[in-house]
């Protein structure tokens, strides 16, 4: 891992400044670098992807839910395809453990069959509805009159899989500088001029030929130091708090409610880690502070009221409070699209910003970086 002094990587052949060191920032980097780009990705913190990266439920999406033609719809199918090739081939930690979404009674069937079309037209392969004596042998402790089951859902250890692009960026050539904080932005004549806060405090000053702003929850404001207009949107922090559960899982895939077109997530739903840990979460609750991860063990009885519905024998005593993520929503009344836009049309031609980026950013994330290169023009 890179820790170099900036103005020694200041060479005449550095092109591509991908801003942000999460999942998204790295696989740009991995694709662009594989292309044979000159990367040099800057992130703020001291290790990769500790934020959002770090803080979500690890599900390998099968891409179910979004509108069809979307780029969540496109860019989740490609890069489910994509991960879960690198989960059977090794490369990746994870497992393809399969997803039921359950029609609690009969008045959600017709959503379960809405759900199911859907997701048959996102290419969603494969799918198969359950009534309830097979959901009932499949998942005894789960609740429910009929589901549907996604066998091309998984999990990922997401580490695992930052590790991974790391691997790729730097066998590709990137530099990636951890404690690099990217603070101004100029226009230059061929490119763009990065002011960069470094580890000791000191700035310097890079020029690049094309930026992509991959910063996460702050990607927004990154943003405006580039660019600026009326479509340029703004993040909203959305928190989702996980609750673990104690005691064995009480089934061996994950286990969804049928989405709710008021709540901002999918439901709170059962999710496990590669450890067998199973876990409740997220809710969705608007917050202020883009690193307030605390979670309030009040919120118990909330989990486990939302989890009773479709999970059996939940008791209060199993859940302890675990870890919180922040979603940067681009608006709060819809789920709104990912927003992957190169600014030339407000002047800002090479520089690519990636906002919105909430789940399933990390399913999506090799795609996205596909889809940049293709914007760059870097085959
Ligand atoms: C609760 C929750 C659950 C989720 N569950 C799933 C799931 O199951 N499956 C799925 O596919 N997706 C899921 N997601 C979405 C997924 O986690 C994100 O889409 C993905 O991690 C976003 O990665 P990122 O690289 O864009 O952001 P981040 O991981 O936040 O990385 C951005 C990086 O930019 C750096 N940065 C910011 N500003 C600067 C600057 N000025 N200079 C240098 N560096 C900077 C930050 O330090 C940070 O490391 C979930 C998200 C949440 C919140």
């Amino acid at each position: 891992m890179a820790h170099a002094n900036l103005s020694a990587l200041c060479r005449p052949n550095l092109r591509i400044a991908v801003i942000g060191g999460g999942v998204v920032g790295l696989a740009v980097a991995a694709q662009l670098a594989q292309r044979g780009a000159q990367v040099l990705v800057f992130e703020r913190n001291s290790t990769l992807g500790s934020e959002t990266s770090a803080r979500n439920s690890g599900v390998v999406h099968a891409g179910l839910y979004y509108p069809t033609g979307s780029a969540k719809a496109r860019l989740c199918v490609q890069g489910r395809d994509h991960l879960a090739h690198l989960i059977a081939s090794g490369k990746v930690a994870g497992r393809m453990v399969g997803k039921l979404i359950v029609a609690v009674d009969d008045a959600q069937l017709p959503a379960l069959q809405a759900l199911s079309a859907q997701a048959q037209a996102n290419g969603t392969q494969p799918l198969m509805l359950l009534d309830s004596a097979e959901l009932h042998a499949r998942a005894p402790q789960v609740r429910g009159v009929a589901a549907l089951w996604s066998a091309g859902t998984g999990i990922v250890d997401p580490h695992s899989l930052v590790q991974w692009y790391r691997r790729v960026a730097e066998h590709g050539g990137a530099e990636l500088l951890l404690r690099h904080r990217v603070v101004a932005v100029l226009r230059a004549a061929h490119g763009w001029q990065l002011s960069v806060e470094q580890p000791d405090s000191s700035m310097t000053v890079l020029d690049c030929d094309a930026v992509v702003n991959a910063a996460g929850l702050l990607a927004d404001r990154v943003a405006r130091l580039a660019c600026s207009h009326p479509a340029l949107p703004v993040h909203h922090f959305v928190k989702g708090n996980y609750f673990e559960l104690q005691g064995p899982a009480p089934a061996d895939c994950l286990v969804y409610p049928l989405p709710m077109p008021h709540l901002l997530g999918l439901g709170t739903h059962l999710t496990l880690d590669l450890a067998g840990q199973a876990r409740l979460g997220p809710d969705t609750a608007l917050a202020e502070s883009d690193h307030d991860y605390r979670v309030d063990p009040g919120l118990g009885a909330q989990f486990l009221a939302a989890a009773s519905s479709f999970l059996c024998g939940l008791q209060a005593d199993q859940l302890r409070p675990a870890f919180a993520g922040i979603r940067p929503k681009l608006a709060t009344d819809h789920a709104a699209d990912f927003y992957i836009a190169e600014e030339s049309a407000s002047g800002a031609s090479g520089w690519v910003n990636l906002l919105g980026i909430e789940s399933p950013g990390l399913t999506a994330s090799w795609a996205i970086g596909e889809e940049v290169a293709t914007i760059l023009s870097i085959n």
